[in-house]
């Protein structure tokens, strides 16, 4: 067979978290011929196969993966259609997410602005439904072109179909369809998109009322910048835990909890910022709030840490971390977490290669 195999490939160099055991065997597919000959020698072989995309979302086990890494490296950035309103552009599933924006935003194109600097690739960014600032990959989808391991071709999916939800998709936790590319439908003519207060608060510092495309390009840049972990200097996974989106009832819940357990100031806190994140349907209450008043910033388990300016970020410090401590420090954050608030913390990054019994071992509460 015709692909470039490599045995016991360190993972932990395709990661931005920097930690993790080796993929078995390894290769990089830059074309729907090679993601179909990896797949059919991992089947001949009875090897099972992970999809790795910029590595940006996950936790690779310390023993790594036991079967056949397909890391995608699809290019090309190609208008299909273009006319006075938008453009209908085709991205390679392995494009560098950030490129894409930086491209969109560079020829006026609206819609993917507020998701500039997230790590990883076009395939990840599906996959995960990504988002910051109020937009997500959902909101610009116009197909997604898979490539379906079941029957072996490939096959085109409208958004419609991809079950996009908060940070999740019908690809997610899905093994049967490979991303080879996504047609994104971007506006000429757009409109800022700008209600949440770091962003506010950014303008307003520069007295700008009207921002252009590239200003906003610039803001969330800086305020990113500022607020998070460069993976070249100290590995991360980005967000590691789902914010809370609540219902009526569960926030009263919560808001039970956090009166019984913490002060007036405390409870006060939780109302001022219920309303402070516009989600349509639900009360969104970031995470990081919650780790804050449980105390947990700084909080560490071995070289495994959380991260000082936002704790919902879990960081390895000096590349010294395993992935067990950072497993260990999960377990110890979400029992914290439990125990104040009632809340049951939930996982935004994908775990690779670990056994179904360590997995509940690290999430019994
Ligand atoms: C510092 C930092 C900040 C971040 N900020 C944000 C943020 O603001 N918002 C946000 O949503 N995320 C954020 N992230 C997380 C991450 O960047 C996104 O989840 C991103 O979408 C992951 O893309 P990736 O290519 O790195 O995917 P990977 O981590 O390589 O893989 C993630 C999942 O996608 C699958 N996958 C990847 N490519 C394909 C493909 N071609 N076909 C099928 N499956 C595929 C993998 O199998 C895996 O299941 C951040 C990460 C870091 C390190």
């Amino acid at each position: 067979m015709n692909f470039n195999l490599e045995e016991n490939v360190p993972l932990k160099n395709l990661t931005t978290f920097h930690l993790g055991g080796p993929a078995r065997y390894f290769v990089v597919a830059e074309n729907l011929e090679d993601l179909k000959s990896s797949v059919s020698w991992a089947k001949e072989k009875e090897v099972p196969v992970f999809v790795l995309g910029g590595g940006s979302n996950l936790v690779v086990s310390d023993i790594g993966f036991p079967g056949l890494v397909i890391q995608v490296k699809i290019a090309g950035l190609e208008i299909l259609h273009e006319d006075e309103e938008q453009v209908l552009l085709k991205v390679g599933a392995g494009v560098r997410w950030d490129e894409v924006v930086d491209h969109a935003v560079a020829c006026g194109w609206w819609g993917i602005e507020n998701m500039s600097l997230i790590y990883g690739t076009l395939g990840g960014i599906i996959v995960q439904n990504a988002g910051a600032y109020g937009t997500e990959i959902a909101s610009v989808v116009n197909h997604v072109e898979i490539y379906d391991r079941e029957v072996g071709e490939a096959k085109e999916f409208f958004a419609d179909d991809c079950h996009f939800g908060y940070r999740s998709s019908l690809f997610q936790n899905n093994e049967r369809y490979l991303i080879i590319a996504a047609v994104l439908e971007l506006k000429k003519n757009g409109t800022p998109n700008i209600k949440y207060p770091d962003v506010i608060k950014y303008f307003a510092e520069k007295n700008i009322t009207v921002p252009s495309l590239s200003d906003i390009r610039t803001a969330i840049v800086s305020i990113r910048q500022n607020k998070l972990p460069d993976p070249e200097v100290l590995g991360s996974a980005g967000s590691f835990f789902k914010n809370l989106l609540l219902t009526p009832e569960e926030y009263q819940n919560l808001k039970e909890k956090i009166t019984a357990n913490f002060n007036a100031e405390t409870v006060a806190q939780l109302e001022g910022i219920k309303n402070k994140f516009p989600v349509v349907g639900a009360i969104k209450i970031p995470t990081a709030w919650i780790l804050d008043v449980c105390g947990l910033k700084g909080e560490r388990v071995g070289a495994a840490v959380v991260y000082e300016k936002q704790p919902i970020i879990l960081t390895n410090q000096d590349n010294a971390a395993t992935a067990d401590d950072i497993m260990n420090l999960v377990k110890k954050i979400r029992q914290t977490v439990f125990a104040k608030t009632g809340v049951k913390l939930e996982m935004e990054p994908e775990l690779v290669g670990f056994g179904q019994k360590e997995i509940d071992g690290y999430f019994r509460l």
